[in-house]
């Protein structure tokens, strides 16, 4: 598994991260979510992307990471990269989403205990909060690093000039800031064309791209077809919009999927591996909640050279 770095910190990840969003919650069973935890560890990805609210259930899927954490991974934290994040809502009330310090401050002290940690990784503020002002937020993140309970900080849906605002309050206090987490894929590049790609680079950070496979649009499950009923993350929703916008889709996942194998790849792997061509992407977090799904997720790695004509075949299927 290839190690990449966020600009010229000392913060490294693997090419790909383990994301436990939406299949780890209080239904889920523990023995299928320690095989596909320790699978992912086994294969190389020490990082393991985990927020408030992911499970589905408050804390949930943290609490299951903790038991699994307990009893297979302790002994090898120091290896580890574990983030947390906090903004999507946690609990009632005004103060269970967003970004104020008694927000973050809070979630942080939660995350710990369900996780059964002393400190995390990294700690992003999980949303940009239109009604706290980024000195508040960037403090309350920059005080949870002076004490102790996190490493580094990210923030992850902020746009370019929100990280912008961010990263100038970052760099008065010195706080660690090394990554945004944003929605990237094949299909979305819209964080890209915002220019938030070109602010991190300039400033040292780099990119981590959640829903690098559209959850499961860039998989071979689609190629004949996406039926009515598959709902995606907000982040993507537009791509499945309009007129025959399934069938369109279609025709595109098709075209792309000929370029996959003219490389000798698998349509999930080209996409996984098209994501990191550009080295201000840090690491992209699968989402593959199967043992096979991740197995084939990693493959990705094995071919992540793309030659020019390549690229340029690929970004004219998505123009078309
Ligand atoms: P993906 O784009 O990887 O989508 C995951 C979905 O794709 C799952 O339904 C999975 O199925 C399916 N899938 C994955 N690999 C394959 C495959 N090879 N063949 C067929 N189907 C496949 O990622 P997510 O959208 O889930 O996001 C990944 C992670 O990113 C999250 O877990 C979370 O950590 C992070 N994230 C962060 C957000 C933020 O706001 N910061 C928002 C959303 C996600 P199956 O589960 O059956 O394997």
């Amino acid at each position: 598994m290839p190690v990449r770095r966020a600009g010229n910190t000392g913060f490294q990840l693997p090419a790909i991260s383990f994301g436990m969003w939406h299949s780890f919650g209080e239904q889920a069973n523990y023995a299928d979510a320690r095989d596909v935890i320790l699978s992912a560890f086994d294969a190389g990805i020490f990082s393991f992307d985990l927020a408030a609210n992911y499970g589905p259930g408050s804390y949930a899927a943290e609490s299951l990471f903790g038991q699994v954490f307990a009893r297979e991974l302790k002994p090898y934290r120091d290896e580890l990269v574990i983030s947390s994040k906090a903004g999507y809502h946690m609990w009632p009330g005004p103060y269970g989403q967003m970004s104020s310090r008694k927000t973050l401050m809070a979630s942080l002290d939660r995350s710990l205990q369900a996780m059964g940690l002393d400190y995390v990784d990294i700690f992003y503020s999980h949303r940009f909060d239109p009604d706290t002002n980024p000195e508040e937020t960037a403090v309350a993140l920059n005080d949870l690093v002076r004490q102790g309970k996190t490493l580094y900080v990210g923030i992850s849906n902020y746009t370019a000039e929100q990280s912008l605002a961010m990263i100038k309050i970052f760099k008065e206090l010195h706080t660690p800031f090394v990554v945004d987490q944003v929605s990237y894929n094949l299909l979305n590049q819209s964080a890209a064309a915002d220019g938030l790609f070109d602010r991190l680079r300039e400033n040292n950070a780099g990119v981590v791209a959640y829903g690098p496979l559209a959850e499961g649009l860039l998989t071979d499950k689609y190629l004949d077809g996406i039926p009515a009923d598959v709902d995606i993350h907000w982040s993507n929703q537009s791509l499945l919009d309009g007129q025959d916008g399934r069938q369109r889709m279609v025709t595109k996942l098709r075209a792309l999927n000929e370029v996959a194998k003219s490389r000798g790849q698998k349509l999930a792997d080209m996409a996984l591996a098209w994501l990191l061509h550009d080295p201000v992407v840090t690491s992209v977090i699968t989402g593959a909640s199967r043992p096979e799904h991740l197995k084939e997720n990693i493959q990705a790695v094995q071919q992540l050279a793309f030659d020019d004509e390549q690229l340029a075949k690929i970004q004219q299927i998505l123009q078309a």
